[in-house]
């Protein structure tokens, strides 16, 4: 038998095409590498959907070419469908090579961007060697660096970048077209000779001339300066986390009287210091975004670092050097306070002139640099539960790759998010992008960067909505934006229940399409009876609920007010179950509001109408009121999170509930918790059993 003919019989071209996040991660390079390695010819270019390939060869090495591919992924590639077609194969002699082809131009987009990220292991290597990038701050390569924050808008291309404002020199554009190489067509490839740099200012912001103003940076913060530091995505607030009169100063001049700060070390063995860290914990401290983790403290934090970062809280939020300014300039041994620099629940600042303006009765110097930060990114936050990372801020690091939800509509959909913590988000087909982390939509700030980012996501990722869905709520401002987008636009508004649309989030992420009983324990939101919802049974299912069951309903004294100063709400348990005749120890709690209490106490016996809730945070925070454990917020969850840290190891015991099949009662428990108080039992036991 011809053995060649055999072999001639089985050649094949496909087309290939891969969709996801493929530009500007070194996946051409990759595919033509393999494709060089295993003799196959043809071509591959980046297209508006993504990389498209055409491959010829046998069948075999065809499917071990995809495979590898697949398997061999670049850091920042998140391959999310492949789909192969078969075509004519070329008999053509010119076609037996490999090539990187030029990209046809076409409207649409249809391809993702990654997020930024920490520098690879490649880069850290060459920052420590001599050369154009020792310890140079912008280092990146195709596998790591700045995109979300520098991309004006797409196609992904230099040009189209904050970079534009920098012309390559000859040795990195050398890099940038050498196929072979990691920094092929890394759109932000820079160094020392052509790209940004870093300079220490004054106040008023007058240049410091310094040797080395990253060294002069770091005496200062050990003599307790205040630091502003330009970033990947906005300015941070530093200073040296173990002075307690620099943590002292920062929050008297950021007016953020005991809202913890978030640290970052030097390194994780720093961190082991001063902080519980599991292996889940360590997973994801060294995770390429980098978030910001909750840690439980140790026995030695008071000995470690300042009472002042985190007071009354058993967690501290603890990240990693992130960006390679970090490396330049943290210390391996630093624990550093880092937060972002902006007023509380606002966005973080970005812009320089803004920064200067609003950070200048703050910080007593600024390490800044003359690359644009485009788009605004906050540091994302995780806890890690039982060894699984969960998400409880998604941003830097994070955003915008998307997240693959496969039972969703194939309409573009834009969803406004809820006024606190704003997250908003839109989808192409089953990919869904969610907006970064924009804080609370209660200033003109978060205003103009909640606007802001909505309509650059849709220019970036080609979006034009068909729908727009909003919270019920009458007055967010995200619901009345979407309203207003939806006439203006004139597209379907679809108004959805707060907490349903909670519980049809986790039912889209994990693909849940049967019946499902959601519980949703939550602070408030608006509920379909004109009450105050927050602690929700509800059964699921496609589109539609049913609210099965819910917390009992109190009233909250002030509205609004009350979710601020949870003494309201608590003195209205209080008069419910004792009257008059108070306990002592709750004697001496009256003494301990704020001025004017009586008038509320009065009015409480009075019929005066009330909001209702059936929310479960406004519970955590009465109960952490009648605890001692705090009458107002100064941030928002404080109450519950001292009644979490009050926790301590305690058991607990079971408390008394009622529930009829519709309402959980749970006035049994807090009464048990109220007489438990006042006979003598302790705040931890009683916490625990809460
Ligand atoms: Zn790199
Ligand atoms: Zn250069
Ligand atoms: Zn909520």
């Amino acid at each position: 038998m011809d053995t060649r003919l055999d072999k001639k019989q089985t050649i094949e071209r496909w087309g290939i095409r891969f969709t996801g996040i493929v530009q500007g991660v070194g996946f051409r390079p990759l595919v033509s590498m393999w494709a060089h390695q295993l003799g196959i010819s043809g071509f591959v270019y980046n297209d508006s959907s993504g990389v498209y390939v055409e491959a010829q060869s046998d069948i075999d090495t065809l499917q071990l070419f995809v495979d590898t591919i697949q398997e061999e992924q670049p850091r920042l590639c998140r391959i999310t469908h492949v789909s192969i077609t078969k075509i004519d194969p070329s008999v053509n002699d010119d076609d037996k090579e490999f090539v990187i082809a030029q990209s046809p131009v076409d409207g649409t987009v249809n391809t993702f961007i990654s997020a930024d990220t920490s520098p690879c292991d490649d880069c850290l290597a060459e920052m420590k060697e001599s050369g154009r990038r020792y310890d140079y701050p912008f280092i990146n390569c195709t596998n790591c660096g700045p995109r979300y924050s520098i991309i004006k808008s797409m196609p992904y291309d230099r040009e189209r970048t904050t970079m534009s404002d920098f012309t390559m020199c000859e040795a990195c554009h050398e890099e940038y077209v050498d196929v072979n190489g990691r920094r092929y067509h890394a759109e932000p490839n820079a160094c020392e000779q052509c790209g940004p740099s870093y300079q220490l200012l004054d106040k008023n912001g007058n240049l410091c001339i310094v040797d080395d103003c990253f060294e002069t940076a770091i005496e200062m913060i050990s003599n307790g300066a205040i630091i502003a530091l330009k970033g990947i995505g906005g300015y941070h607030l530093v200073c040296d986390a173990t002075n307690d009169k620099a943590v002292q100063t920062l929050r008297e001049r950021k007016h953020r009287k005991d809202k913890p700060f978030a640290i970052m070390a030097g390194s994780i063995d720093i961190v082991e210091d001063f902080a519980v860290v599991s292996d889940g914990d360590l997973d994801a401290l060294s995770a390429m975004a980098r978030p910001i983790v909750l840690l439980e403290k140790n026995d030695n934090f008071h000995a470690s670092i300042s009472e002042l970062v985190a007071p009354n809280n058993h967690l501290i939020g603890v990240m990693l050097p992130y960006a390679p300014i970090h490396h330049v300039l943290v210390p391996h041994d630093a624990k550093w306070v880092m937060t972002s620099g902006n007023a509380s629940g606002d966005s973080v600042i970005y812009d320089d002139e803004k920064a200067f303006l609003e950070l200048q009765t703050i910080a007593d110097y600024f390490l800044t640099h003359n690359r644009q930060i485009y788009a605004p990114v906050d540091d994302s936050i995780v806890s890690v539960v039982d060894d699984t990372p969960i998400l409880i801020r998604r941003s830097r690091g994070y955003i915008p790759e998307p997240i693959h939800c496969e039972s969703i509509t194939d309409l573009p959909i834009l969803a406004m998010g809820s006024d606190l913590k704003n997250t908003f988000a839109s989808n192409k087909k089953q990919e869904v992008l969610l907006g970064p982390h924009i804080g609370d939509l209660a200033s003109e700030s978060t205003h103009n960067t909640f606007e802001w980012t909505i309509e650059r996501y849709e220019r970036l990722f080609d979006v034009k909505p068909k729908a727009i869905v909003m919270d019920k709520h009458p007055s967010f401002f995200s619901s009345n934006y979407g309203r207003q987008l939806s006439k203006t636009l004139n597209l379907p508004a679809i108004e959805v229940q707060h907490h349903h649309s909670h519980i049809a989030a986790v039912m889209a992420e994990y693909d849940l399409k049967y019946p499902v009983l959601g519980i949703c324990f939550d602070g408030t939101g608006y509920g379909d009876d004109d009450t105050i919802w927050g602690g929700e049974f509800m059964l699921c299912y496609g589109a539609e609920y049913m609210r099965v069951a819910h917390i009992h309903v109190a009233p909250l004294p002030g509205g609004e007010k009350a979710v601020k100063e949870p003494w309201r709400q608590a003195l209205w348990y209080l008069r419910n179950y004792y009257g008059e005749e108070l306990p002592n120890i709750y004697k001496k709690w009256l003494t301990t509001l704020p001025k004017g209490w009586q008038i509320l106490d009065k009015a409480l016996q009075s019929d005066m109408s009330m909001m209702m809730t059936s929310s479960a945070g406004r519970l955590f925070d009465v109960i952490g009121c009648l605890l001692g454990l705090g009458n107002e917020h100064s941030f928002d969850a404080q109450i519950a999170i001292a009644l979490e840290s009050a926790c301590a190891n305690e058991e607990g015991r079971l408390l008394d509930f009622n529930y009829d099949g519709q309402v959980l009662d749970l006035v049994p428990a807090v009464q048990q918790i109220m007489d438990g108080y006042s006979q003598g039992e302790s705040v931890s036991s009683l916490a625990a059993s809460f």
